[in-house]
């Protein structure tokens, strides 16, 4: 029976309540339900609350994706499934608004740094104002919980003294920043958006360069910065927006680790017999170089990209899987949808995330 759909009636749902309740008292982690085996850590009190409710709670508004960009695209190649849930259904978790509203602060922090001419009183006032106005202190549950741990003002200020520490002295001119654009790109039914940080220029000299401020939660480190398709589309977008040869991209990336301190990670120690592990900055700078072919090749591949997504959209089930990318970054949030029957996803979606829909024209991410 697996693929085939679990069509859900109240009569059905009661019936899965009592297989479910019978599967807890016997202490088994799966049990058989209407041909399908269910396992009872993933058809939880929640969802049994809800299918109790209304069985037929679950149909999930879909959206057609019409405006790409690099996060969207960057979330398809990774897994088709994962993109068409976030994008989509726009199905996210309340631990993602967290590290989405963190971000935004982080950027805000960043651009009024520059504005001010480097006065790191005033980025952390601007981050502490941009963090209140979205943070909201209710109980999303443990992954909300999990991600505010993480994300507290403490740890904003923290990046943001690092990152003025790193670069109070730069060898290059801050011209302006936070651009918004949408290109059309030849042969792409969809549009390509997108949020440029801000534009510097080198000192003395007349090359412009891109700049891009991102965060992660993985080593800012090991991140591969070239080849990037984030920042080749924002060379890619500048030049076409201001007719200049930008070629170069800045990306400077900042690690939000639990255990850092004063912007600082213990590191490794370089060979056997060195005293003491060297610590790590947890700000790191690249600089992008790119050439014509690069440009190029991007464009390529954002048409192929794009072509294959108008193809997905008009045949919502057969989405791919792609389970190397179930466990990357701490698990993928949607892998009780995926273990599930396809009949009951929606039903899940909708009891497990909060729906809220996003576009690259809305708002940064
Ligand atoms: S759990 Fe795995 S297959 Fe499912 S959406 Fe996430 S990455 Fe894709």
């Amino acid at each position: 029976m697996a693929g085939e759909m679990l069509e859900m009636t109240r009569e059905k749902a009661k019936a899965l309540r009592a297989a479910y309740n019978q599967a807890v008292r016997s202490g088994v982690e799966a049990f058989e339900f209407d041909g399908h085996e269910l396992l009872t850590d993933v058809v939880d009190a929640t969802i049994l609350g809800t299918l109790d409710e209304c069985p037929r709670r679950g149909s999930m508004k879909k959206r057609l994706i019409e405006v790409v960009d690099a996060t969207i695209l960057g979330t398809l190649d990774e897994c088709p499934r994962k993109g068409q849930y976030a994008f989509a259904y726009g199905a996210r978790t309340r631990g993602e608004h967290r590290a989405l509203d963190f971000g935004k602060a982080y950027h805000e922090g960043v651009g009024v740094w520059y504005k001010s001419g480097k006065s790191l009183p005033a980025a952390l006032e601007a981050f502490n104002a941009a963090y209140a106005s979205y943070v909201d202190e209710g109980d999303g549950g443990e992954d909300e919980d999990e991600s505010r741990e993480v994300r507290t003002y403490a740890k904003g200020h923290e990046l943001l003294t690092a990152r003025a520490r790193l670069f109070q002295n730069e060898d290059w001119d801050w011209l302006g920043g936070e651009q918004q654009f949408v290109l059309d790109i030849p042969g792409c039914p969809y549009r390509y958006a997108g949020f440029i940080d801000g534009f510097g220029r080198e000192k003395g000299g007349a090359q412009q360069y891109v700049i891009d401020e991102e965060k992660t939660s993985t080593s800012p480190w090991l991140f591969v910065a070239n080849p990037n398709a984030q920042v080749t589309g924002y060379v890619y977008a500048a030049r076409s927006l201001f007719h200049q040869d930008i070629r170069r991209g800045l990306l400077t990336m900042a690690g939000i680790y639990k255990s850092s301190v004063d912007g600082q990670v213990k590191g490794k120690r370089r060979k056997k017999g060195d005293p003491e592990p060297v610590p790590r900055e947890v700000v790191n700078r690249e600089t992008i170089d790119l050439n014509p072919w690069d440009l190029e090749e991007w464009e390529r591949e954002v048409r192929g990209k794009v072509l294959n997504l108008v193809s997905f959209q008009g045949g919502w089930d057969w989405w791919p899987k792609r389970t190397r990318s179930c466990s990357n970054y701490g698990g993928c949030p949607y892998r009780p949808i995926c273990q599930a029957p396809p009949g009951l996803r929606e039903e899940f979606l909708e009891s497990n995330f909060e729906q809220s829909f996003w576009s690259p024209l809305d708002e940064r991410r």
